[in-house]
């Protein structure tokens, strides 16, 4: 195996998945939800599959999705990408994420990442022979440390990597925190990834795109993706929004890892972008009663609850229920109460200062229903 990849093994998703469905548990650990969404837009599917969407679509992607992403990122920000040149659709944000870091990083750059950080950035970065830094974010408000995040820059840092809302914590960066990060990056002339894909899962506060702050439009590659926002995580279509010279850089790198990405649930995918602001007024809504009922549970069975301002997660410190590594009370929390959870520390560094806080961290997911999230807090609780 090509010694970049040394560590990256299975992805926690993966082996937390097979563990739930191994031994029947209640899953809250891969953030994907129970219920499917909109039945009209499932239907768009459908009927591309009868016929017309079989064959390769075209390399950026269906005109009409182009034009239906550009029209959204301007509907919810005020933001104008041109649909031909400044807009890429991607297989998922995960493409996305891999083609954009492949595309900019060159062996030996150091990329900046919020720490703990979503698994793929890593192994990415790692592929790309680049040199991961990582700006802690820390319990329990998990807010960025600005004079930490300009200790990181160097005259080696190429790219600054954003997510919010972020994934594993729930931390949803403020104008203040996205702010200085612009600042930051202007003043070192960097490029920056931000990952955007939990976009419409704020509970608290506003989703603000990095792209949006002064400086930033020219230098930000921006991804997102429809499989949360929509509830069909198993579509597999993102999309890049960049500047022509970043989004034709990503395009490079994207049609040699897959050419092309899935043609028939291009057409679902940019009607569902086009629903009326009630959809996902009411999906945020609905998202934010279940995060309310997992937090309350969590809470109720002991763990200490670090209430997140956005995405499908909650995490705790199992400290309280007397267990102090994450990693393995997940691999035991089957057979201990039929649940299954995601250890954090395994989006840490490998340091000892980095491990010593992510190893009591553990992500439960609140995209079910909610008397899945009540079983799941009931079956907890019985480990007190
Ligand atoms: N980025 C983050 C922060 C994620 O949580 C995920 C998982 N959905 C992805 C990217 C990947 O998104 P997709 O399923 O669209 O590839
Ligand atoms: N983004 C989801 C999560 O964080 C799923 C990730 C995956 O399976 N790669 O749980």
């Amino acid at each position: 195996l090509n010694r970049r990849l040394d560590g990256l093994g299975t992805t926690i998703f993966a082996e937390m998945s097979a563990l739930a469905a191994a031994t029947g548990s209640i899953n809250l650990g891969q953030g994907f939800p129970d219920t499917d969404g909109p039945d009209a837009v499932r239907e768009l599917a459908v009927e591309a599959l009868r016929g017309g969407y079989n064959q390769y679509a075209p390399g950026p992607g269906y005109p009409d999705l182009r034009q239906a992403i550009a029209e959204h990122r301007r509907r919810f920000y005020g933001q104008t990408f041109d649909p031909d040149t400044e807009v890429l659709v991607t297989t998922g944000a995960t493409e996305a994420i891999a083609a954009a870091l492949l595309a900019l990083v060159e062996p030996g750059d150091e990329v900046v990442a919020l720490e703990p950080f979503y698994d793929s950035y890593a192994a990415c970065i790692a592929m790309a022979g680049g040199v991961r830094v990582g700006v802690p974010l820390r319990p329990p408000a998990f807010g960025l440390d600005v004079d930490a995040l300009r200790a990181a820059i160097t005259p080696r840092t190429r790219v600054l990597m954003i997510n919010t809302p972020h994934n594993p914590t729930g931390a949803v960066l403020t104008r203040a925190e996205l702010t200085a990060v612009a600042e930051l990056a202007v003043a070192h002339d960097l490029l920056v990834i931000t990952d955007e894909v939990y976009e419409h899962l704020v509970f608290e506060g506003e989703h603000i795109p990095l792209a949006t702050l002064p400086g930033m439009r020219e230098r930000t590659v921006t991804i997102s993706s429809a499989g949360k926002t929509f509830s069909f995580t198993g579509w597999k279509i993102g999309w890049v929004c960049a500047s022509p010279e970043l989004v034709a850089a990503v395009r490079t790198t994207k049609q040699f890892l897959t050419y092309v990405s899935g043609g028939p649930f291009q057409p679902a995918v940019a009607a569902a972008l086009r629903l009326p602001d009630a959809y996902f007024a009411e999906f945020t809504a609905d998202m934010r009663t279940k995060r309310d009922i997992l937090a309350a549970g969590l809470e109720a069975a002991g763990l200490t609850v670090y209430r997140p301002r956005g995405t499908y997660f909650v995490t705790t410190d199992i400290t309280p229920l007397g267990f102090d590594d994450g990693l393995d009370f997940c691999r035991r929390l089957p057979e201990l109460c039929g649940v299954v959870a995601v250890p954090e520390k395994v989006f840490f560094d490998d340091t000892e200062e980095s491990q010593k806080i992510g190893r009591p961290l553990v992500r439960f997911a609140f995209c079910k229903r909610e008397s899945v999230l009540t079983e799941a807090a009931e079956r907890l609780a019985t480990l007190r």
